[in-house]
């Protein structure tokens, strides 16, 4: 049996093939892909540095959900028909970090879509159950958002954000909304921040609370909204200087800065905020990705289960939806700016 998947050939060689559908083998689930959605990790691994790991063609997607349709003969045979959000990270499970639950900085990992075929594709193996994190109600589109959201979440709850405070996130695209609507579930107030006016407007008309950087006070902003005081944590999603200074200068004494956005080029940061963040005694917080481990709490599990409730909702924040056909020319047009998104996905 055939089926179409998106593969990348060389740098800048993105093409729709058409190849043999994987067979599973062992403890592998052959998912049929529902959703995968593009991420902002995606057009610099077409157009800039290739596959991980030199492995060539290479389909890629790493933000998918979907159906199991075949099981290998280890694998649990009651999952066939099961649907669910794809956890994409394959960890060694012998390194230190893996041992004590901390894949996300696994020395030696595997993942599907970046150093293994992933989830742009009619099907995607999955090495074992493990990966597959189970729903019912939500839609593949929905789940399809489980790996961003939990990056955003993942950030909120290193921030120390809690019920009653106030987090001011420097980014309003995908991730910066679902990481202001995670703050808001956990009973805080957030605040996003761009320079992009369109941004701006898009989280406002969808029910966010949202400044222009550029062109606010955001230190006024804040207390106005905040009872005079000052945010309690921020959450640096951009990766840009500016953003970081922005952060320092709006966050309390004792408060914390979450670094989540990859930096843009070297960080400048001028004298009077590095000085403000020892007057401070701020604590910056590297994110890294999310966590599965089961303490504190398997973020992955909660994601889908508050999305299967319909408590987290992020359909609202896809923009656009493409064929796998498609998929190669938008991201030539993401990349060239002439194809505007928020959130973009492949539905099959
Ligand atoms: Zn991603
Ligand atoms: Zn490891």
């Amino acid at each position: 049996m055939m089926m179409k998947a998106d593969r990348l050939h060389a740098i800048g060689d993105l093409r729709c093939d058409s190849v043999d559908v994987p067979q599973p083998q062992g403890t592998e689930l052959l998912l049929r892909v529902g959703a995968c959605g593009i991420c902002g990790s995606d057009l610099p691994r077409v157009f800039e540095h290739g596959s991980s790991n030199g492995k060539y063609p290479l389909t890629i997607g790493h933000e998918f959900a979907g159906e199991v349709v075949a099981a290998g003969n280890q694998a649990d045979a009651s999952l066939l028909g099961a649907r669910g959000a794809v956890f994409p990270l394959i960890p060694c499970r012998t390194c230190d970090p893996c041992l004590t639950g901390s894949y996300a900085m696994c020395e030696r990992y595997d993942y599907l879509g970046s150093r293994r075929d992933g989830g742009f594709a009619e099907y995607c193996l999955l090495p074992s159950a493990w990966h597959l994190i189970r729903a019912e109600k939500a839609s593949m589109e929905t789940l399809a958002m489980t790996e961003p959201a939990c990056v955003a979440q993942h950030a909120v709850r290193l921030s120390g954000i809690t019920a009653g405070q106030l987090a001011v996130i420097y980014g309003a695209g995908p991730i910066g909304m679902m990481a202001a609507r995670w703050a808001e579930l956990f009973g805080a107030k957030a605040l996003l921040v761009d320079i992009a006016k369109d941004k701006v407007a898009f989280a406002k008309a969808h029910g966010l609370d949202a400044v222009r950087g550029d062109q606010e006070d955001i230190e006024q902003a804040i207390r106005a909204r905040h009872q005079g005081k000052l945010a309690d944590a921020a959450i640096e999603g951009t990766g840009a200087s500016a953003a970081l200074a922005g952060c320092i200068a709006c966050v309390r004494a004792k408060g914390t800065v979450a670094l989540l956005g990859n930096p843009m080029g070297d960080t400048r940061l001028p004298l009077k905020l590095h000085s403000m963040a020892l007057r401070k005694e701020l604590t910056l917080r590297g994110v890294w990705n999310s966590s599965r481990a089961p303490y504190p709490v398997d973020e992955w599990a909660y994601t889908v289960a508050m999305m299967d409730a319909g408590r987290f909702a992020v359909q609202d924040l896809i923009t656009d939806r493409l064929t796998l056909e498609q998929l190669p020319q938008a991201m030539a047009d993401i990349r060239g700016g002439t194809r505007k998104i928020v959130k973009a996905m492949v539905v099959l």
